[in-house]
């Protein structure tokens, strides 16, 4: 690696060194590679004194509130955070980063936060309140609520020509086996989650005006604020290159802020309506901290990366696809197949 490879680009020779700046992965697989003493296993919802939940900041320490995500609390709980592990990572030894930078190499990947998290706990959240409120669906049984929105979203997805992977709507995927439970979209494909918020958005606002009770007006309004806020926020995202322009930095931030809001906003009157539903995990923290850290950068003048390029969609997809040429080769020389099959497979992709 200490002499790069030499490479003919636009006829010119030339040298090239990579150079790791930072580590992507979901969040078991950071904390796993960096030993990390501080992660989102450490959340302890009876009391405020844990270990920590982020291995960027003291979150979920004692008086480090994690759910605070305001600029203001974010920016206190980095302040005297001590590196998230006893040993340096093996992987950090070669690498000359200052210690302060150390923690950050460890990227929060976008893809877990929000398509695995955040974003699929709204929709999930959402479909439950359907049945809770009556709306859309009636008085039925969470069996028919999953019949009937699976029903109409397929027929949404057929009209805009929507990607949807999950064959039926159940109560595991919603993560809610029996009414107290707090829903969590458990659906396996992360592009579900886009392709349901789409739908959501549609639905609520198709709803709204059919809500008689002021209240529940108003809480499907706040949930609607969630659902087209976390639409307008990935939409940016997607189509943004690495870099963002400060219009996208600026808009994102103010769409995910709104979304983050909109949450809490829903976890409150949840709760004042002893109703177990948007509960807060760790992940929500974890968006703040990718708002946090775009916010950070902009202020200082700087170029903002788009968070998306830390997230590991495409990866996983990646490995998916190897995983699958793996199953059609004998135990004994499984690792040379595999290799051989996916060059095999990408050299007809080159060849096309
Ligand atoms: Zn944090």
């Amino acid at each position: 690696m200490n002499g790069g490879f030499n490479v003919r680009l636009d006829g010119i020779d030339r040298t090239i060194w990579l150079v790791p700046v930072a580590m992507k992965g979901d969040w078991p697989a950071l904390t796993k590679v960096a030993s990390m003493a501080r992660h989102h296993g450490r959340d302890t919802p009876t009391k405020d004194d844990g270990a920590g939940i982020c291995h960027l900041c003291l979150g979920g320490q004692r008086n480090q509130p994690w759910h605070d995500v305001r600029h203001t609390n974010m920016k206190k709980l980095r302040q005297g955070a001590p590196l998230p592990w006893k040993k340096t990572p093996s992987l950090l030894k070669p690498l000359r980063i200052p210690e302060e930078l150390q923690a950050q190499f460890f990227r929060v990947d976008l893809f877990h936060t929000c398509h695995k998290g955040v974003m699929a706990d709204i929709a999930a959240n959402c479909i439950v309140n359907f049945y809770d409120f009556q709306v859309f669906v009636g008085d039925c049984s969470v069996d028919t609520l999953c019949e009937l929105v699976y029903a109409d979203l397929k027929e949404f997805c057929a009209r805009q020509s929507l990607e949807l992977n999950m064959v039926a709507l159940t109560k595991t995927l919603l993560g809610f086996p029996k009414s107290s439970s707090f829903p969590t979209g458990s659906w396996f494909k992360g592009a579900d989650t886009t392709t349901l918020l789409i739908y959501l958005e549609t639905k609520v606002k198709d709803e709204l005006p059919k809500i008689d009770d002021n209240d529940v007006s108003l809480y499907f309004a706040e949930a609607y604020s969630a659902i087209s806020s976390a639409n307008a926020f990935l939409s940016i995202l997607y189509k943004a290159n690495f870099w963002l322009t400060d219009d996208e930095a600026h808009i994102v931030l103010a769409h995910g802020r709104r979304c983050l809001k909109a949450f809490m906003t829903l976890a409150e009157w949840s709760y004042e309506w002893a109703l177990t539903r948007w509960k807060l995990q760790p992940k929500y923290h974890m968006l703040g901290k990718i708002l946090y850290e775009i916010a950070t950068v902009r202020a200082a003048k700087a170029r903002v990366p788009n968070p998306l390029a830390w997230g590991t969609q495409m990866d996983e997809d990646f490995v998916g696809r190897v995983a699958a040429m793996s199953r059609r080769v004998h135990a004994r020389t499984l690792h040379e197949r595999t290799i051989s099959r996916y060059q095999m497979a990408l050299k007809a992709q080159w060849s096309r």
